[in-house]
């Protein structure tokens, strides 16, 4: 597959054309961005560690029956993707009370909610990301009810499909973001990442951080977080 024109030049993913108009390459740099990119840095080897836990994870969510862009790992970085209408909404698990929703109700970060919460936030940067609900996203016209009634379930799915992969590596999955959009062929399907760019992990035993807070709250050793995660499930889940 040949790699044609810079489709997208975002700070942590670059997404290219190929010579197939419904399909795209999609790579992973080593740099990092927090806040609104008012924090930025480069992490050694930080694309080699998303796109592999991207890749694993993925590939454990198709195999359990959910749609996604992903199509298969081209390089250490790079992974061939199908091109998709992507709907402007962010979803966001919580497994574990973590960051904005710590702050947000007042609650003590590592409470255990009943069940596990679903957030909406709609994507515009002008905005701030503002968290909407089920009739906000509605309204705004960016998804139908029908679609919306398969994007929750299709994000229990995910969150169901690998909360037990992350466990079984000693990982808590506390939460994490997904989008959603239309592939070529018009399946609804995941069309996002989870790396500990886009998620919270927190290792089982001794509560350490192994995801993007080391970077957003000078914790150090950010590398060797993200490395530990792709080891670890690379070890247990790479062909
Ligand atoms: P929070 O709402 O606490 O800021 O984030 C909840 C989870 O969603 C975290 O794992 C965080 O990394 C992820 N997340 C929230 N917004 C974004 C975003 O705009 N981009 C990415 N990559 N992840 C996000």
């Amino acid at each position: 597959m040949e790699k044609k024109d810079l489709i997208h030049d975002g700070s942590s993913i670059k997404i290219w054309g190929t010579d197939d108009p419904d399909k795209v390459i999609i790579g992973f740099t080593d740099d990092i961005t927090a806040f609104y990119k008012i924090k930025k840095a480069v992490i050694k080897d930080k694309g080699v560690c998303c796109n592999g836990v991207s890749c694993i994870t993925s590939g454990i969510l198709q195999k359990a029956g959910v749609p996604t862009h992903f199509i298969k790992k081209i390089s250490s970085t790079e992974q061939l993707c199908h091109k998709a209408e992507v709907i402007p909404m962010e979803v966001i698990v919580r497994n574990i009370v973590a960051g904005s929703l710590a702050l947000r109700l007042g609650l003590e970060e590592g409470l255990i909610p009943q069940k596990p919460i679903i957030d909406l936030c709609y994507k515009s940067e002008a905005l701030g990301d503002p968290l909407i609900n089920d009739y906000q996203a509605l309204a705004l016209n960016i998804v139908g009810e029908e679609d919306l009634r398969e994007i929750y379930r299709l994000t229990r799915k995910v969150n169901d499909t690998l909360l037990p992969v992350f466990k079984s590596i000693g990982i808590s999955l506390v939460d994490f973001k997904i989008e959603f959009g239309h592939l070529p062929d018009g399946t609804l399907a995941m069309t996002d990442d989870i790396t500990p760019d886009s998620a919270r992990f927190w290792d089982i035993k001794t509560g350490e951080r192994l995801d993007k807070d080391r970077f957003r709250h000078d914790k150090g050793h950010v590398g060797d977080a993200y490395r530990t995660v792709y080891e670890r499930l690379k070890s247990k889940y790479d062909g």
